[in-house]
């Protein structure tokens, strides 16, 4: 039911979308009420957030903090990720998003030690992750905003020593076939282990990726299937994974999204699945969605404030 709802009140044109601006899994708890900035933002209260976050170059000196939620959020005392690691690449560094909580760049350093180990990986080419304070973005991604969320691209990392240039130019491989239902021919298994030894850390707390490669890894896992929990089926997803960490320990002021389903989701999956081949008829009475407003500065949690004014 609830599948056949989300795929026919998202259009075509989301889904074909990487990461881009592709929602995140509903999240409820976001709504929980978290002070804002409200006015006590004077002047730039209502300024578009992604215009304040979109300008600042470097992270806050502020002891390290995600605040609010993926989608509505920002983040103190962000790290930025070496562009060059023994086993990792950043790419694309004109954007200026391999920005993170430490909690992430650590978890990034490790999955890409992890993907070395896999034949035919040198480690992992890493994509968009944060802006130097989190917030919202001035294009693609509702989330990515507390410096919680990481892009991993699907190509294996090869060459670790590419110019800034290479990283411009080079691409990742899509690994769909019918519309995200299958995987293609550039599926691996080594894909399958890189992504169960990243959703099998404990700090992860959710990784979206093609229904395709869900139903995949359901059918290829033949030991421990707990790890398939946290492997999420959404739109997209098939240029790169993106991975979610739960807020740190004794964070205050992060907001996490509730667990996924009990069980290794993999019957939801093979719905999807069963519903991309077989498209139900659409809802004759779509639920009205009201359109998004931009976020301003306004609506951020209260701490986004000093974040953005810290030097
Ligand atoms: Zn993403």
């Amino acid at each position: 039911m609830i599948f056949s709802r989300l795929l026919t009140g998202i259009t075509l044109a989301l889904a074909m979308t990487a990461c881009g601006g592709t929602p995140s899994e509903p999240n409820p708890q976001a709504s929980q009420i978290l002070p804002t900035i409200g006015s006590s933002g004077g002047a730039l209260s209502n300024v578009q957030a992604k215009k304040l976050f979109g300008a600042k170059s470097g992270g806050s000196r502020q002891s390290p903090a995600a605040f609010g939620s993926y989608a509505k959020g920002c983040v103190a005392g962000a790290q930025q990720l070496p562009e060059t690691g023994p086993t990792w690449q950043a790419m694309r560094l004109s954007r200026n998003r391999n920005w993170a909580h430490p909690e992430m760049i650590d978890f990034v350093k490790n999955l890409s030690v992890k993907a070395a180990r896999q034949p035919g990986w040198n480690g992992i080419y890493v994509g968009d992750m944060s802006q130097p304070r989190g917030g919202p973005m001035l294009s693609g991604h509702a989330s990515h905003q507390m410096g919680l969320d990481a892009d991993i691209w699907m190509l294996p990392a090869q060459s670790l020593t590419l110019s800034r240039a290479e990283r411009e130019k080079i691409s990742s491989i899509s690994m769909r076939r019918a519309k995200g239902a299958y995987v293609n021919s550039s599926w691996t298994r080594q894909h399958h282990e890189v992504l169960k030894a990243a959703a099998s850390d404990p700090r992860v707390a959710r990784i979206f990726v093609f229904p395709g490669a869900k139903v995949q890894m359901c059918a290829d896992e033949k030991g421990d299937r707990s790890w398939l929990r946290k492997i999420r089926p959404w739109f997209g997803h098939h240029y790169h994974f993106h991975v979610r960490l739960s807020c740190p320990k004794n964070a205050r002021g992060c907001v996490d999204q509730a667990a996924p389903p009990a069980g290794d989701g993999c019957a939801d999956a093979r719905q999807w699945q069963a519903n991309i081949l077989n498209p139900p008829p659409p809802n004759p009475n779509p639920p009205k969605r009201k359109p998004k407003r931009a976020l301003i500065l306004a609506d951020l949690p209260a701490q986004c404030q000093s974040v953005l004014e810290a030097n």
